[in-house]
């Protein structure tokens, strides 16, 4: 018979040294136990992406992108390498592999490549061979033979990309936390850990700052409906299962609060105001493959006007540079950095169905004293910029009177 194929992700703090790698290994050889072909993936050992980015960043604010993804992505070389020894430690047969050894092959944007294939035929004879495979997370390499990374959290990625070439019945995301929470528990006590959630609410959570997964790895379970189940790999509860929407899960208009701290605000100013203008600023920030996130233009006075938008932080230096520089082209005025701000967002399926929950936020915010930045929404989120040393004030008041803690 067939054995079941099962996908596990260790993140960097479930691998973040020699003692919790073990404790890895443990789990792991459990699972085999239960007549289950293994395949794991790995994230670097803690902050080792971290520490690697921050040497970069002392040699240039701007380090060449092919260099970042060759430097990146040895720490899961790492992280691979000694959990095969752990398991092989316990008795167990196992193997570990790079991306490109197990054939990922992925586009040339070499620190935010994507997928393009999976060869598994190296995993499948490891499996008739009986072994555990492990398998360096956020990596790949393109076809002339580059290392790539797959962007930040990128070893989602890859566990949710090996999930689909393997067959896999569910891909497990072992982290530090027990499960995806109505909100940050840090910063809303009464905060609740949800049982099932659906993958667009999951998305839009991680777009709008939830940390827990990559955002791009759930748009791959979803296109190819891979359940995902995020836990503790401190911890043998259930944490929370990502799947399709059912309709009972349309009930509830908002799942959940986020944060996101990460983003920084962009104006350029004196922006003269004729088509093609903002056409021009937002194509040259796009080719370096910046997201660009909520964007507001200013009502224009003697025909000029200011536009402000939000970027990722790790990004900001690259998209001054460029705004700058077309700024100077079309003939705009200075342009300004804010890095004090934080998106706090609702986020609900049911929001679809439900009507009068932004007027319900903003009121909320307003009785807080906070100041609304900027607003953007979705059809199923709604987001509101703020001054960042507000957010947590933010957070809890919108917890509470959504009643988040009763769901
Ligand atoms: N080590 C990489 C990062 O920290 C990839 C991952 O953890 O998934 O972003
Ligand atoms: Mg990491």
């Amino acid at each position: 018979m067939e054995k079941e194929i099962i996908v596990q992700k260790f993140g960097g703090s479930s691998v973040a040294n020699i003692e919790r790698i073990k404790n890895v290994a443990q789990r792991v050889v459990a699972y085999k136990n239960k007549h289950t072909q293994v395949a794991v993936v790995v994230s670097a050992l803690g902050d080792t992406t971290d520490e690697l980015e921050a040497l970069a960043f002392q040699l240039s604010p701007t380090p060449p992108e092919r260099e970042m993804a060759m430097l990146l992505s040895t720490g899961e070389q790492i992280s691979c390498a000694l959990l095969a020894m752990a398991i092989k430690a316990l008795g167990y047969e196992a193997i570990s592999f790079t991306g490109r050894q197990v054939g990922i092959k992925t586009d040339k944007i070499y620190t935010k490549a994507r997928i393009i294939t999976i060869d598994g035929r190296r995993i499948a004879k490891a499996f008739k061979e009986n072994k555990i495979v492990i398998v360096a997370g956020y990596q790949g390499v393109t076809h002339d033979d580059d290392i790539t990374t797959l962007g930040r959290g990128g070893s989602d990625l890859t566990a949710v990309a090996l999930a689909k070439a393997l067959k896999a019945k569910v891909c497990e995301i072992y982290t530090d936390v027990d499960g995806i929470y109505t909100a940050d528990p840090r910063i809303v006590k009464e905060a609740r850990k949800i049982k099932q959630i659906t993958f667009d609410e999951m998305l839009e959570m991680a777009f709008l700052g939830a940390q827990v997964m990559q955002a791009r790895s759930i748009e791959v379970a979803k296109r190819f409906n891979i359940p995902l189940h995020v836990r503790s790999s401190f911890s043998k509860e259930e944490g929370t299962m990502i799947v399709k929407e059912t309709e009972k899960m349309e009930e509830i208009a908002v799942r959940g609060v986020t944060c996101n701290k990460n983003e920084a605000k962009i104006t350029i100013c004196s922006v003269p105001d004729k088509p093609g203008i903002a056409a021009k600023v937002f194509g040259e920030i796009s080719k370096l493959g910046i997201n660009v996130d909520t964007i507001v233009q200013n009502v224009p006075h003697d025909r000029l006007s200011d536009i402000s938008f939000t970027v990722p932080k790790a990004d900001l230096n690259k998209a001054i540079k460029a705004t700058e520089a077309i700024g100077k082209k079309i003939g705009a005025g200075e342009v300004l950095e804010d890095r004090n701000i934080a998106r706090v967002s609702l986020v609900g399926s049911g929001m679809r169905l439900h009507s009068g929950i932004a007027a319900k936020m903003f009121k909320i915010l307003a009785d807080e004293q906070i100041n609304i930045g900027m607003i953007s929404t979705s059809e199923i989120s709604i987001s509101c910029i703020i001054q960042q040393d507000l957010a947590d004030k933010a957070i809890q008041a919108l917890h509470k009177a959504f009643k988040l803690e009763q769901i």
